[in-house]
């Protein structure tokens, strides 16, 4: 891993890495998708069966709402780095167990090390509890920020996770989903013009 230099070969690492049993049961690992030099990551507990079957973090429904959420608050998908906590679909897409997230962190580490991003934003309870090496309440929490426990230099947003968002459509829920990812996006890149939620 020291050697590794640039995200292509760390993807390599990782297509490659059975060193949990989340390789078992995977189609292939998902190491992650966007910019390189991206100020923001987004990052989540780890893929399903849609990403799992893709190769690539957050597409299906969930994907869609994320793709479209970071429009509205002026960025595109591609300006920002997407990958999640472990790189594996966990079975049945439960939680990922603590020894998954122990073997896999190191490329979490290696990416966020070659990426240099400003803001991490975690997505939903799960992701950020991994990150932040502690419980979340993410009711409570979400929008608030922290700083990364493996790199002072970068901070941790922690908002919603997509899925919760879609079950939850046209309420606070939404809303706050969106405003927090824009105050993210406005610490990583500077402020925009708010855009106005129509839910
Ligand atoms: S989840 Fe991470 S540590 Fe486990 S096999 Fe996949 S890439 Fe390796």
């Amino acid at each position: 891993m020291d050697t590794i230099s640039n995200i292509s070969g760390l993807d390599g690492l990782i297509k490659d890495c059975t060193k949990c049993a989340l390789h078992l049961g995977r189609t292939q690992a998902v190491p992650g998708v966007g910019n390189t030099d991206a100020e923001l990551m987004l990052v989540g507990e780890g893929p399903g069966e849609e990403e799992d079957r893709q190769g690539l973090p957050f597409v299906g429904r969930c994907g869609q709402l994320l793709t479209t959420t970071l429009v509205e608050v002026g960025l595109n998908r591609e300006d920002v780095f997407i990958t999640n906590v472990v790189k594996c679909r966990p079975p049945k897409n439960r939680d990922p167990l603590p020894e998954e997230v122990a073997e896999c962190q190191p490329f979490l580490k290696k990416q966020v090390e070659l990426i240099k991003p400003k803001v991490i934003v975690a997505l939903g309870r799960i992701a950020a509890a991994h990150l932040l090496g502690r419980s979340v309440k993410i009711t409570k929490e979400h929008g608030s920020l922290d700083v990364l426990p493996f790199n002072e230099d970068v901070l941790a947003s922690i908002i919603y996770h997509p899925s919760y968002v879609l079950r939850n459509r046209n309420t606070q829920i939404e809303r706050d989903f969106h405003n927090d990812l824009l105050e993210a996006r406005n610490i990583a890149y500077g402020a925009v013009a708010p855009y106005q939620v129509s839910t």
